[in-house]
């Protein structure tokens, strides 16, 4: 099953595609974790993002459209995958439809603006492995030590407060009209983000049976 997950920032886009991965077997793509990790390791890609990034900017189309297209040929997305924050603009979509790409279902995560600020300014994540937590609704084992690495948590420059409103106006602006786009073509489904990250996934995972 060829999977997208849309929705603002902060709406849990990125727990949920662990969820699904661990159920179908099929790898999370997140394009904003593969940027973060060029961004740690100083490539050439990782520095041009850089600046978007901690502005609440999205990277360019051209950018993320070639780790798209290079990473959908791996070997493990033969028998699907999730795509995590990509498409996040039109022509994002368009491009994943030029390359042939079928996708079966689009799930959207529905989170209001005024429960953003909180989610966000509450998460801690792991630079090595992507993981992420949250100071009170997920929080690791140890405090400030990633469960799954061991490497140290951090909170993202992004997610400050200052940064969040330019991240939801981007979010409205450039990536809510996909909404629209996969909804024509019939495979949007709409989940509320619920309180209990578990109360979603069960949504979720029923948003992709029927
Ligand atoms: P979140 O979903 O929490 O906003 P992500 O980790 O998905 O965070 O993305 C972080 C940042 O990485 C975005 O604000 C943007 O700058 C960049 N980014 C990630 N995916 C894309 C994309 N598909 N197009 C453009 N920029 C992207
Ligand atoms: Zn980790």
């Amino acid at each position: 099953m060829n999977l997208i997950l849309l929705g603002a920032p902060g709406a849990g886009k990125g727990t949920q595609a662990e969820k699904i991965c661990e159920k179908l077997g099929i790898p999370a793509i997140s394009t904003g974790n593969m940027l973060r990790e060029a961004m740690a390791n100083g490539t050439e890609m990782g520095l041009k993002a850089k600046s978007f990034i901690d502005a609440g900017k999205l990277v360019p189309d051209e950018v993320v459209i070639g780790i798209i297209r290079e990473r959908l040929q791996a070997d493990d997305c033969k028998n699907g995958f999730i795509l995590d924050g990509f498409p996040r603009t039109i022509p994002q979509a368009e491009a994943l439809d030029q390359m042939g790409v079928r996708i079966d279902r689009v799930i959207d995560i529905e989170v209001p603006d005024e429960k953003i600020a909180a989610r966000l300014s509450g998460r801690r994540v792991c630079l090595k492995c992507g993981a992420t937590y949250h100071t009170e609704y997920k929080q690791p084992k140890t405090e400030g030590v990633c469960d799954v690495c061991g490497d140290k948590l951090v909170q993202r420059k992004d997610d400050m407060p200052e940064t969040v409103l330019d991240r939801l106006k981007t979010y409205h602006e450039q990536t809510e009209p996909l909404k629209d786009y996969y909804a024509k073509k019939g495979n949007l489904r709409v989940v509320e983000g619920q309180e209990a990250v578990a109360d979603t996934t069960a949504l979720t995972m029923k948003a992709l049976e029927d």
